[in-house]
């Protein structure tokens, strides 16, 4: 499926409107980004360097690296905003193929009618549906996709591997996760007992999948953490065993949180305790964990969270479709607690887009605290160095820095949706979201002038279409 060119040896970016998101925020309106192999070498104000187009390394003495291929791409970045590229921290690929149902449900309602379709999923099927998730999240902009996989039904084969396969071949990283639930209906959970596994059987799995697809080194482009699903579909002891499980194979941790008012009153009749104070106690609150949602923390969780390191995968659109309600991001935010953004799975998000999460994190935060208390550029850095942090990834992703990996998004600004308007950020943060000229990830170019550069887009809809059918009929 592969139609790319080798990636450029250098690929420099000049005479564009740089959001670096680094620690002080710097913006350059006529900057430049040089690019080599796979890590960003210099970015600035003004001119991109002379050593940098006389293909000479940045002490302006040796040649680059592969500089007898004479790959130097220059891109004219007039008319164009660059950020770094955009980190999706929630998602469940697999409801691509589920788009459109229970379209005016709450969530233990939706979940309920959604259960026994997503029981009948297989490898071959995920891997479609991650296909498409993927590519359309790539299409708006996003480098860095965070999956929460729990749905694995008997003798449907390697899903884990399906989503990774995918994930590869459209050049993407991919932070998969061996996810579980393993409390259905018949002991009091909320899952029917055919879509929920054994806890020796997770476990076992959960080592296997760190073991298969797991890379700790640097410019990782598959990780895996484990994931059990939520308080209401998982047993104490499998979250215990999990986290225990997590820290040894030193990976992260991931699971749904304070979600719905429903689920806090689970965990009050269930347990006599608040979400957070029932994962605190089952050692699920630290700085190798990332929650979903968090839609319903009080005063004391933030205080928990803050003090743990647990981060947040914010999830606007999703926590709307499901009237779930407003999450107090900016008193997150306000406490240190690092906040990314995520699109929730596509069964309760169809758009399945990370850059429009950017304006949707800012109207729904302006709504549940005021208008000052959600900037666009607060929005921005959420959606990608709060996203790195939250992954474990913040020393090489989610900011334009010499020695960070070359992870970038460029947005054509001057068309007819954007040519004029003030601020160029706002344009992404604010305004519709901007046609995506270029995304590398490590370096590769992944989407170039609006269309996937490695995969047939006609080819992964009509795999997508047939998988869908396939499921609805099964
Ligand atoms: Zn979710």
């Amino acid at each position: 499926m592969s139609t790319s060119a080798p990636p450029a040896a250098r690929t420099i970016i000049e005479r564009a409107y740089i959001a670096t998101v680094d620690p002080a925020g710097s913006e350059f309106a006529v900057g430049f980004v040089v690019v080599d192999g796979t890590t960003i070498v210099a970015v600035g104000d003004g001119s991109s360097p002379q050593w940098a187009r006389d293909g000479l390394t940045p002490d302006g003495v040796g040649a680059t690296r592969d500089s007898s291929r004479a790959s130097i791409r220059l891109i004219d970045g007039r008319g164009h905003l660059v950020t770094p590229g955009l980190i999706n921290t929630h998602h469940h690929l697999y409801q691509w193929l589920t788009r459109g149902y229970a379209q005016d449900s709450i969530l233990f309602d939706w979940l309920t009618s959604l259960y026994p379709l997503w029981a009948r999923i297989d490898a071959e099927l995920v891997e479609a549906g991650a296909l498409g998730a993927m590519a359309v999240a790539a299409k708006s902009g996003c480098s860095t996709v965070g999956d929460h996989h729990y749905v694995f039904p008997s003798g449907a084969g390697d899903i884990l591997g399906g989503i990774v396969k995918a994930a590869g071949e459209l050049g993407v990283r991919i932070h998969a996760t061996r996810g579980s639930m393993d409390l259905g209906q018949s002991q009091g959970g909320l899952p029917p007992d055919f879509a929920v596994e054994s806890i020796d059987a997770i476990l076992a799995a959960s080592g296997e999948a760190v073991e298969r697809y797991h890379d700790a080194g640097r410019g990782a482009m598959a990780q895996i953490a484990l994931a059990p699903c939520s308080p209401f579909s998982v047993t104490a002891e499998l979250l215990r065993e999990s986290a225990a499980l997590g820290r040894s194979l030193g990976v992260r941790l991931h699971t749904h949180g304070s979600e719905t008012v429903e689920e806090d009153a689970f965990c009050l009749s269930k347990f006599g305790k608040t979400p957070t104070q029932y994962l605190e106690d089952l050692d699920w609150l630290g700085s190798d964990v990332w929650m979903a949602h968090c839609v319903h923390l009080d005063d004391h969780a933030i205080g928990r969270f803050a003090a743990t390191g647990t981060a947040v995968a914010h999830c606007p659109s999703s926590n709307a479709r499901l009237a779930a309600g407003i999450a107090r991001v900016p008193a997150m935010l306000d406490a240190g607690i690092s906040v990314g953004l995520g699109v929730d799975g596509a069964a309760s998000n169809e758009s399945g887009q990370l850059g429009t999460e950017i304006r949707m994190a800012v109207l729904m935060n302006r709504l549940g605290a005021g208008a000052d208390r959600m900037p666009g550029r607060t929005a921005l850095r959420m959606a990608t160095m709060g996203g790195a942090k939250t992954l474990g990834r913040d020393g090489e992703l989610g900011s334009l820095e010499v020695g960070k990996l070359a992870d970038l998004a460029v947005w054509k600004i001057d068309g007819v949706e954007h040519a004029g308007i003030l601020d160029p950020v706002a344009a992404l943060t604010l305004g519709a979201q901007p046609p995506l000229a270029l995304l590398l990830v490590n370096g590769v170019a992944v989407v170039e002038d609006g269309q996937l550069a490695r995969v047939d887009e006609v080819v992964v809809a009509s795999a997508v279409a047939r998988a869908s059918t396939a499921l609805a009929l099964r």
